[in-house]
């Protein structure tokens, strides 16, 4: 009895060493074949050529435009010329919003026009503008706590000034005014409103972005205008005189329109069902181009796949890359995405979207069941050299992840140094001329370690 149990001692012992070895073994011709692929990546001008190729072929692309089905058609096209294995596209259907005219200027106690634009979905003004007292609030907050009827028949103006961070932590606090700034002017009787932009530059560029209205509430005009410009205004305010504006917008409702999110896959070897998502949106503002926001999302993520397709070994899982139509207008096709596949969310093993500007990547986090742990750290030691850390398993969902992320799908985030992306953000200023090649290159480097690496594990990622 001691003896036969010494014996299989010993057999565990050989047969447990014999197969961490051969694991070992697998791992690391799986590490030699990411590391060089990453490399690869690394060395290639890929992303940078499929940004501007959608920058330059395309341009601006708002949702509901002309330029949104061309950036469709063009999606189909770029999928088929890197050789995906399967492309197609699916419904998503949305009220548009149609940009006219926009102009601004102070009429006294000094004259100055005024760089603004109107923010998405805004009403118009009547034909002849809105001439009218402006009443400034330093904050969305404290024209909510003001008193009833301070704004009666004037223009809200709100000057908060958004913080510049690597991770982007000053947006949240600021957009509120301009996301509810209508809503909340209107309830104390204002006939506009109009904000400094969301945005860190100093350019005289306005940012537009999205604002909305509320049930029961009056719909009022809604704009942004430059930094130097709030600052103009701040200096007039200072002066203590009387501010009158007139603001002229005939932006406006347009009709339903039906888009399409864009798919391409690399079938997986070994379970073609299941599947790492990765994407960006394809649909931008309309005053640049769109090529940080989120034109490098778009390349990045179609590089990385395009590159592990090609690779020698493919993963045993499949890379679907998704080109989410409409995030800028409500993650409308994020929405429209996990309705169609509801029932396929368990085939869905884990996903990451690129959409915070085209920085390096300084840093990554996961959200997944601890026993994926150790895929996490091959990870982690393979994204190193990319100047790349590892930060926790707290990580939250990209914008168009959300509705998959709900329904249970684990995600990856991969952190982008977003110091200048609100320079850019939402403006004409987002330019292909901004995007340094190499941090693309870098970007989609992190992304094969990312794709490749989950969707080849042992153990299928779960949450
Ligand atoms: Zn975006």
């Amino acid at each position: 009895m001691k003896h036969i149990k010494r014996f299989l001692g010993f057999t565990c012992i050989a047969l447990c060493s014999l197969q961490s070895f051969s694991s070992f073994a697998y791992s690391e011709e799986e590490t030699k074949i990411v590391a060089q692929l990453r490399d690869q990546a690394l060395g290639s001008n890929l992303a940078y050529e499929i940004l501007e190729s959608l920058t330059t072929e395309v341009g601006p692309r708002m949702a509901g435009t002309p330029q949104d089905a061309l950036a469709v058609k063009w999606g189909v096209e770029k999928f088929k010329a890197l050789g995906f294995d399967k492309v197609w596209t699916e419904p998503v259907t949305f009220d548009t919003w149609i940009r006219k005219s926009e102009a601004a200027e102070i009429v006294a106690p000094f004259k100055h026009q005024l760089n603004i634009t109107a923010l998405g979905f805004s009403v118009p003004t009547p034909d002849e503008g809105i001439e009218a007292e402006v009443i400034h609030f330093n904050t969305i907050e404290d024209l909510i706590e003001a008193e009833e009827g301070i704004a009666d028949g004037k223009i809200v103006f709100i000057s908060r000034k958004m913080e510049r961070f690597r991770d982007g932590k000053g947006y949240g606090p600021a957009v509120k005014a301009r996301s509810t700034g209508a809503v909340e002017a209107a309830r104390k009787g204002a006939v506009a409103v109009v904000i400094r932009s969301i945005g860190t530059d100093s350019h005289r560029l306005p940012h537009t972005g999205m604002m909305r209205y509320k049930e029961g509430i009056k719909q009022i005009p809604a704009a942004a205008m430059s930094n130097p410009d709030a600052d103009l205004m701040l200096r007039i305010f200072e002066r203590g005189k009387p501010v009158t504006m007139k603001l002229s917008l005939n932006s406006h409702a347009g009709p339903e329109y039906t888009s399409h999110n864009v798919i391409g896959e690399m079938t997986g070897s070994e379970f073609p069902d299941e599947k790492v998502i990765i994407g960006g949106h394809l649909d931008s503002w309309d005053l640049g181009t769109g090529a940080v926001d989120d034109g490098a999302g778009v390349a990045i993520t179609m590089a990385a796949a395009k590159i592990i397709g090609d690779a020698k070994v493919r993963p045993k899982r499949t890379i679907r890359v998704v080109l989410f139509a409409n995030e800028e207008q409500g993650l409308v096709g994020a929405k429209a995405y996990g309705k169609a596949h509801a029932n396929d969310i368990a085939n869905h093993v884990t996903g990451a979207e690129s959409d915070f500007g085209a920085g390096p990547i300084y840093a990554f986090s996961s959200n997944v069941a601890a026993d994926n742990m150790p895929v996490v750290h091959k990870m982690a030691k393979l994204m190193k050299p990319l100047g790349i850390e590892y930060v926790d398993n707290n990580a939250g969902p990209g914008p168009d992840l959300w509705p998959v992320y709900n329904a249970g799908m684990s995600v990856f985030s991969l952190k982008q140094d977003g110091t200048d992306y609100f320079d850019l953000h939402h403006t004409a200023d987002d330019t292909l001329d901004k995007v340094k090649p190499e941090n693309l290159a870098q970007n989609t480097a992190a992304y094969v370690v990312f794709a490749y690496l989950s969707a080849n594990s042992e153990q299928k990622i779960s949450r």
